[in-house]
C-alpha cells in the first residue's frame, strides 16, 4: 500500500475510533456490560457495519493503541494482524507504520 493512501486509511480508521469513544462514554454509566452497537473501524471507505459489544470489551481492545475492532473479514492482512477472534467480531493489531500512524492519533495518548 502507498504511504498516501495508508495515511488516508489511518485518518478513516482514527476517525471511527473517536465516535466509538464517544459511544462509549455515552453507555458508560453503570451498563458497561450490555452490549452496544460499535462501529466497524476497518479501512474502508464505504463500510459503515456496526459491530455489537459491550463497553467492556470495546475498553480492552482500546488499552492498546495499536488494536482496532472489526466485523470478521474486514481485516486488512497487509498492515495489521488478527490477534483475538470472537464470534461476532475480530481484533487486529496494526504492524509497522500502520501502527505508527495508530500510536500517533490515539485520542487518549
Ligand atoms: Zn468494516
Amino acid at each position: 500500500m502507498d504511504e498516501s493512501l495508508q495515511r488516508r486509511v489511518a485518518a478513516n480508521e482514527a476517525m471511527f475510533r473517536g465516535v466509538n469513544e464517544a459511544i462509549e462514554r455515552g453507555v458508560w454509566h453503570g451498563d458497561e456490560s450490555s452490549v452496544a452497537a460499535f462501529r466497524c473501524e476497518c479501512a474502508r471507505l464505504d463500510c459503515n457495519q456496526l459491530v455489537p459489544l459491550t463497553p467492556r470489551e470495546y475498553e480492552a481492545i482500546r488499552a492498546h493503541p495499536r488494536r482496532f475492532l472489526l466485523l470478521p473479514g474486514h481485516d486488512n492482512p497487509e498492515v495489521e494482524s488478527v490477534v483475538v477472534t470472537h464470534e461476532a467480531y475480530v481484533v487486529v493489531e496494526k504492524r509497522d507504520e500502520a501502527g505508527r500512524l495508530a500510536d500517533a492519533s490515539d485520542p487518549r495518548s
